[in-house]
């Protein structure tokens, strides 16, 4: 798996890209959390549970059945002055559920260890994509302050972070145009009072 620094760069580039305009720090927080979160599986693993069974890392947790859940949740818990069901809300629902499915294709990208329950709950078989030049990471201080921890992470840079940032460039324009081409609307009457 790419490290959680990876998963969490994602999300906020993917953030500044998608958010309409400013939003609260909320919004950010957990776009920086939602990417890293179906890394949350591995306590399973610590539990005993197997890796190739459906709550094992890799499983369940990391399927877009489940970032769909998790983005319905995120949304409700955290965006409650939200209308639910409205579009503003589905937005943010579809948004916090996208960041968390990316994970597992980042995840897929790797060369070694089991695929991805991608069809979870419905099949617990493994996917890995045909192109996978991201390293498995142990997680331990004691790995990504080794030798080959620095190896890891510059393989992360090299084909995460820099495209991910490329994308963020290439997107400056297009949401200037997009914008730009906005009818101006007055603002929504402010009703959220939810802290985060
Ligand atoms: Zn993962």
């Amino acid at each position: 798996m790419p490290t959680i620094i990876t998963h969490a760069f994602t999300g906020l580039v993917a953030g500044k890209i998608a958010a309409p305009g400013k939003m609260p720090i909320r919004f950010w927080v957990l776009s920086a959390v939602c990417p890293a979160f179906p890394d949350f599986d591995v306590v399973f693993h610590y539990a005993g549970v197997h890796y190739s069974t459906f709550l094992g890392h890799r499983g369940f947790f990391h399927s877009p059945f489940f970032a769909l859940l998790f983005g319905l949740l995120v949304t409700t818990v955290y965006f409650s002055g939200s209308k639910a069901f409205s579009r503003k809300w589905w937005l943010l629902a579809l948004y916090f559920s996208f960041i968390t499915a990316v994970h597992g294709i980042f995840d897929a990208m790797t060369f070694r260890g089991l695929g991805i329950a991608f069809l979870s709950p419905f099949s617990n078989e493994r996917y890995l994509l045909p192109w996978r030049p991201l390293p498995p990471i142990v997680p331990s201080a004691e790995f990504m302050f080794s030798r080959w921890g620095a190896a890891v992470m510059w393989l992360e840079f090299k084909w995460v972070l820099v495209p991910t940032f490329a994308v963020l460039l290439l997107s400056i324009p297009v949401r200037r145009y997009i914008l730009r081409a906005r009818p101006v609307q007055p603002p929504e009457p402010e009703t959220e009072n939810h802290q985060t």
